[in-house]
């Protein structure tokens, strides 16, 4: 199957529909910027759909072979350059209606109604008659602006509880997840989003890293996770959180993490306060620094891996660049900076970093961070979830993830057991994505 091009009657890919799949920053391009991009971008359009219909007709011939392989590689390339080099329609879902009023001149009170209408009500068209907005304002969004789309490629929900998971198709056809997290209080939702499309950091313990970093999410990308897991949501539930801990590092994608957690926030759009959400983070310095020049409200959750650095080194490469003294340091000027609290998170992994020397270097770790910036930290015990053939590490089991949370809050730590749901389903992150990937190897390479 082709992904991502659409035909016209004569099989022929349209550029309409080819240029409005782009996703793009349009709306921070000059028109002369545009215009001279414009050309070079319907070229190279016009090539990879070229491909794409050779492609197509290497599918209808007969089985996988060498020449499929290279028209996939050929088209990616071209239509990863197309997506880069010009930019004609942005999605409208990474914007603040503020920031679009005053770039577009238009009126803003037309131009929130029409973006709720887009975050809360599932508009689709932004050129459709629209109560109280008037058609100069639709003319105008819709001139430079569509409405983005993520493929939902599978939902699983699990048994045991309201726990789902999504797998979602980019529109340039790559594999990301979404998770629905049900919270204590009933009817209330988190939303576990993801940032990138692969991860460079490497975690042992994690699938996501296993096949690098593909590329970084755009801001509209990770906002539409946040609509489609509120669209499933049963009458009377709403999304009141938002957790960075998806597929990525989202320190390591800072502008568009950061426009994202200002549209979810903004009233119009998934009006989800910041302090509810999270960004966990491995613990790129630089990044919590730039976090906290940003002015955020969010609350940090630190991966700690282990407070030994032994142990820490071989759970979690980054420590050979950036030490947990480092990220400490860091932390502490973003928790001094925004007054909010900090969290340690902890994966639980049997035998390798659940001993009591472990549990005495993390709390440690803890008080000395409690002591320097006014306030314990909580500690979050996350149960490791199997991340399928060849996995080097097993989920601790009960005992010894009670043992270990004894130990640290015989220390006057408040320490929570996160709740790790959908064990019945591809519940690791990164895995759902990676078998829809293994199972639809010709189309989504393609
Ligand atoms: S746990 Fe997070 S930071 Fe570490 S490799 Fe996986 S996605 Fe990247």
């Amino acid at each position: 199957m082709l992904t991502g091009v659409q035909l016209n009657a004569a099989g022929v890919a349209t550029e309409e529909n080819v240029l409005r799949r782009r996703t793009s920053n349009a709306a921070s391009n000059t028109p002369e910027a545009e215009s001279k991009t414009h050309g070079y971008q319907q070229r190279i359009t016009r090539l990879a759909d070229c491909v794409a219909l050779m492609q197509m007709k290497s599918y209808a011939r007969g089985p996988w072979g060498p020449n499929r392989l290279n028209l996939s590689a050929i088209r990616l390339v071209l239509n990863g350059l197309s997506r880069h080099i010009g930019q004609v329609s942005a999605a409208i879902q990474g914007h603040l209606p503020e920031d679009l009023a005053l770039s577009l001149d238009g009126k803003l009170t037309e131009i929130r109604r029409l973006i709720a209408a887009v975050h809360q009500r599932n508009l689709q068209d932004l050129a459709l008659p629209l109560a109280q907005v008037s058609k100069a304002t639709r003319a105008k969004l819709s001139a430079k602006f569509h409405v983005g789309r993520l493929e939902i490629v599978d939902a699983q929900s699990s048994t045991l509880d309201p726990f789902m998971k999504f797998a979602l198709r980019t529109t340039d056809g790559h594999l990301i997840e979404t998770v629905r997290i049900p919270l204590e209080k009933a009817g209330r939702f988190s939303v576990c989003v993801s940032s990138q499309v692969g991860c460079a950091i490497g975690c042992r313990f994690c699938k996501t890293t296993q096949g690098g970093l593909v590329r970084n999410l755009e801001a509209w990308e990770i906002v539409e996770q946040v609509r489609i897991v509120r669209q499933s949501l049963p009458k009377g539930s709403r999304v009141s959180g938002v957790v960075f801990q998806g597929m990525g590092e989202p320190l390591a994608n800072l502008n568009a993490v950061i426009q994202a957690v200002n549209v979810l926030s903004h009233p119009a759009c998934q009006s989800v306060d910041q302090k509810a959400m999270t960004i966990c983070t491995s613990g790129l310095p630089n990044g919590l620094l730039r976090l906290k020049e940003a002015k955020l409200r969010v609350r940090i959750g630190l991966s700690i891996g282990s407070a030994i650095t032994e142990t820490r080194r071989a759970l979690m490469p980054i420590e050979d660049r950036y030490t947990l003294r480092e990220s400490i340091e860091a932390l502490v000027v973003y928790l001094k900076g925004t007054g909010q609290s900090p969290m340690l998170a902890y994966t639980l992994l049997s035998g390798v970093n659940t001993s009591k020397s472990n549990a005495d270097a993390l709390r440690q770790l803890a008080l000395d961070l409690g002591q320097r910036c006014g306030r314990m930290p909580r500690l979050s015990l996350v149960a490791y979830n199997p991340i399928g053939a060849q996995d080097p590490f097993l989920r601790a089991t009960e005992a010894e993830a009670e043992e270990f949370r004894n130990w640290l809050s015989s220390a006057g730590f408040p320490v929570v057991r996160r709740y790790s749901g959908g064990s019945d389903i591809d519940a690791a992150c990164g895995q759902l994505a990676a078998k829809r990937a293994a199972q639809s190897a010709p189309s989504a390479s393609g």
